[in-house]
């Protein structure tokens, strides 16, 4: 049996939303629908549904878009299934380095788009959301371990609260003294101990790799950085999901 779900479709286009909308709701979930990618965001935001089912190219604000401001400002992780047209590879890459969990190309089946919404719910549910994906690395919140490229990495405790920090403001940039407040709230601001732990992560994270993740942000802080994947292009970036 079925478990009835909250899905928000974003689609403009009139007749394929109306078909996705019939589909869903003829499966038994409750379905919210916006034609454009600022609504979208916005009912997303105001009421996370248990599945975002999100058309990569709209109006306005674009479903890559859309998904990077999801990742900053909602409050828990949504899932979010990307829908693109069938000649765009590389918008796939581009979708899953903004956050999307899954993509579907169109044109599609209605029974593909259902099993993977279901299956999406099922991975949120089983926690698989406390892996916080970013190109090739992977952290995992609740068991407290992190990998690139699929190769563990042996943080300290305080690097691996660094790592989660910055993959959770990701893109976005945090400042040094972001940093030094989360990490010892109430204490004198140490620059020196927050260097250390910085630099026991670029150990970790990058000393191994080709390219650095962890940049530094020069009169700012840092940030993480997917490698050859800076605007325009998706080289490098890794495709995940269940596709
Ligand atoms: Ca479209």
């Amino acid at each position: 049996m079925r478990t009835a779900l909250r899905v928000l479709v974003v689609e403009d286009h009139a007749p394929l939303r109306a078909q996705i909308v019939a589909l869903l709701t003829h499966a038994g979930h409750e379905v919210d629908e916006a034609a454009d990618g600022t609504m979208g965001l916005r009912l997303a935001l105001h009421s996370p549904p248990d599945v975002l089912v999100l058309d990569l190219g709209l109006p306005g604000l674009d479903g890559l878009k859309v998904c990077t401001t999801l990742r900053q400002e909602a409050p828990q992780r949504i899932p979010v299934l990307m829908l693109t047209a069938r000649d765009a590879l590389s918008d796939k890459l581009d979708g899953f380095d903004a956050g999307a969990d899954d993509y579907l190309v169109k044109p599609f089946a209605g029974e593909e788009l259902l099993a993977r919404v279901a299956a999406l719910s099922r991975r949120h549910e089983a926690g698989q959301v406390f892996t916080l994906r970013i190109g090739p690395l992977a952290i995992d919140r609740r068991g407290h371990t992190a990998a690139r490229d699929g190769q563990p990495l042996s943080l300290p405790p305080t690097a691996f609260n660094i790592l989660v920090m910055l993959a959770e403001a990701w893109p976005r940039a945090l400042s040094r003294s972001d940093l030094v407040d989360r990490l010892w709230p109430g204490e004198a601001p140490d620059s020196d101990s927050l260097r250390t732990h910085i630099f026991q992560l670029r150990q970790q994270l990058d000393k191994p790799f080709g390219e650095p993740m962890l940049k530094t942000v020069h009169g700012v802080g840092f940030r993480l950085d997917v490698p050859g994947s800076m605007p325009g292009g998706a080289a490098g970036s890794v495709a995940r999901g269940a596709a």
